[in-house]
Protein backbone atom coordinates (compact mmCIF):
# COMPACT_ATOMS: atom_id res chain seq x y z
CA UNK A 1 0.00 0.00 0.00
CA UNK A 2 1.28 3.69 -1.06
CA UNK A 3 1.73 6.12 1.90
CA UNK A 4 -0.46 9.00 2.19
CA UNK A 5 3.30 10.48 1.27
CA UNK A 6 3.96 8.35 -1.68
CA UNK A 7 0.42 9.74 -3.39
CA UNK A 8 1.51 13.28 -2.59
CA UNK A 9 4.81 12.91 -4.47
CA UNK A 10 3.56 11.18 -7.44
CA UNK A 11 1.01 14.15 -7.72
CA UNK A 12 -2.15 12.04 -7.15
CA UNK A 13 -3.02 13.54 -3.83
CA UNK A 14 -3.11 17.66 -3.48
CA UNK A 15 -0.16 19.22 -1.55
CA UNK A 16 1.30 22.67 -0.94
CA UNK A 17 4.26 21.44 -2.77
CA UNK A 18 7.72 23.74 -2.49
CA UNK A 19 10.21 21.58 -3.97
CA UNK A 20 10.90 18.57 -5.88
CA UNK A 21 13.89 16.94 -7.85
CA UNK A 22 14.98 13.49 -8.32
CA UNK A 23 15.28 12.11 -5.03
CA UNK A 24 13.17 13.63 -2.43
CA UNK A 25 9.90 15.75 -2.06
CA UNK A 26 9.01 18.85 0.00
CA UNK A 27 5.78 19.92 1.21
CA UNK A 28 3.89 22.33 3.77
CA UNK A 29 2.53 20.12 6.47
CA UNK A 30 -1.21 19.57 6.59
CA UNK A 31 -1.52 20.72 10.16
CA UNK A 32 1.63 23.28 11.05
CA UNK A 33 2.71 23.67 14.19
CA UNK A 34 4.89 26.73 12.94
CA UNK A 35 4.32 29.21 10.72
CA UNK A 36 7.17 27.43 8.87
CA UNK A 37 6.75 23.66 8.78
CA UNK A 38 7.92 21.63 5.66
CA UNK A 39 7.88 18.09 5.28
CA UNK A 40 11.12 17.02 3.32
CA UNK A 41 10.46 13.35 2.03
CA UNK A 42 12.73 10.53 -0.15
CA UNK A 43 10.88 9.79 -3.31
CA UNK A 44 11.88 6.15 -2.36
CA UNK A 45 9.40 4.66 -0.05
CA UNK A 46 11.82 4.23 3.21
CA UNK A 47 9.11 3.58 6.76
CA UNK A 48 11.31 4.26 8.91
CA UNK A 49 15.04 5.25 9.90
CA UNK A 50 15.76 1.92 11.14
CA UNK A 51 14.87 0.98 7.74
CA UNK A 52 17.93 2.77 6.29
CA UNK A 53 20.55 1.20 4.74
CA UNK A 54 23.96 2.47 2.88
CA UNK A 55 22.38 3.06 -0.27
CA UNK A 56 20.88 5.79 1.35
CA UNK A 57 23.15 7.88 2.53
CA UNK A 58 23.08 10.34 -0.97
CA UNK A 59 18.99 10.92 -0.26
CA UNK A 60 19.43 11.26 3.35
CA UNK A 61 21.92 14.29 2.61
CA UNK A 62 19.91 15.43 -0.01
CA UNK A 63 17.29 16.21 2.59
CA UNK A 64 19.35 18.13 4.59
CA UNK A 65 20.65 20.40 1.85
CA UNK A 66 16.94 20.96 1.09
CA UNK A 67 16.16 21.89 4.37
CA UNK A 68 18.95 24.51 4.92
CA UNK A 69 17.77 25.58 1.56
CA UNK A 70 14.31 26.22 1.92
CA UNK A 71 15.00 27.46 5.30
CA UNK A 72 16.81 30.21 3.51
CA UNK A 73 13.87 30.36 0.98
CA UNK A 74 11.47 30.80 3.82
CA UNK A 75 13.48 33.52 5.42
CA UNK A 76 14.42 31.52 8.51
CA UNK A 77 18.13 30.55 7.78
CA UNK A 78 19.22 33.45 10.45
CA UNK A 79 16.41 33.42 13.11
CA UNK A 80 16.89 29.60 13.20
CA UNK A 81 14.83 26.80 13.19
CA UNK A 82 14.26 22.91 14.19
CA UNK A 83 14.82 20.02 11.98
CA UNK A 84 13.49 16.72 13.32
CA UNK A 85 12.45 13.10 12.28
CA UNK A 86 9.90 10.96 14.46
CA UNK A 87 10.71 7.34 14.30
CA UNK A 88 8.17 4.71 15.61
CA UNK A 89 5.58 4.78 18.57
CA UNK A 90 7.84 6.37 21.23
CA UNK A 91 9.40 9.09 18.74
CA UNK A 92 5.46 10.06 17.84
CA UNK A 93 6.02 8.67 14.16
CA UNK A 94 2.49 8.74 12.38
CA UNK A 95 3.23 8.42 8.75
CA UNK A 96 5.70 5.09 7.75
CA UNK A 97 7.51 7.12 5.45
CA UNK A 98 10.77 8.63 6.30
CA UNK A 99 10.25 12.57 7.05
CA UNK A 100 12.09 15.65 8.27
CA UNK A 101 10.29 18.06 9.80
CA UNK A 102 11.57 21.50 9.00
CA UNK A 103 9.89 24.25 11.73
CA UNK A 104 10.16 27.39 12.41
CA UNK A 105 9.48 31.31 12.07
CA UNK A 106 8.84 31.59 15.91
CA UNK A 107 10.54 30.87 19.01
CA UNK A 108 10.00 27.07 19.27
CA UNK A 109 11.21 26.41 23.34
CA UNK A 110 12.89 23.54 24.79
CA UNK A 111 13.42 20.41 22.34
CA UNK A 112 10.97 18.54 24.56
CA UNK A 113 8.68 18.65 27.42
CA UNK A 114 10.12 17.74 30.40
CA UNK A 115 7.39 15.11 32.53
P1 LIG B 1 5.08 12.31 12.07
O1 LIG B 1 4.27 12.40 13.33
O2 LIG B 1 4.88 11.01 11.36
O3 LIG B 1 6.53 12.66 12.28
O4 LIG B 1 4.54 13.47 11.15
C1 LIG B 1 3.57 13.31 10.19
C2 LIG B 1 3.16 14.68 9.72
O5 LIG B 1 2.46 14.56 8.51
C3 LIG B 1 2.23 15.43 10.70
O6 LIG B 1 2.85 16.66 11.10
C4 LIG B 1 0.96 15.63 9.89
O7 LIG B 1 0.35 16.88 10.14
C5 LIG B 1 1.46 15.51 8.46
N1 LIG B 1 0.47 15.00 7.52
C6 LIG B 1 -0.32 13.91 7.69
N2 LIG B 1 -1.10 13.71 6.60
C7 LIG B 1 -0.78 14.72 5.73
C8 LIG B 1 -1.26 15.05 4.43
O8 LIG B 1 -2.13 14.40 3.85
N3 LIG B 1 -0.72 16.15 3.84
C9 LIG B 1 0.25 16.89 4.45
N4 LIG B 1 0.71 17.96 3.78
N5 LIG B 1 0.72 16.60 5.69
C10 LIG B 1 0.20 15.53 6.32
Amino acid sequence: MPTIFARIIRGELPSDMVYQDELVTAFRDINPIAPVHILIVPNKHIPTVNDLTEEDEQVMGRMLLVAKKLAAAEGIAESGYRLMVNCNRDGGQEVFHVHMHLMGGRPLGPMLLRR
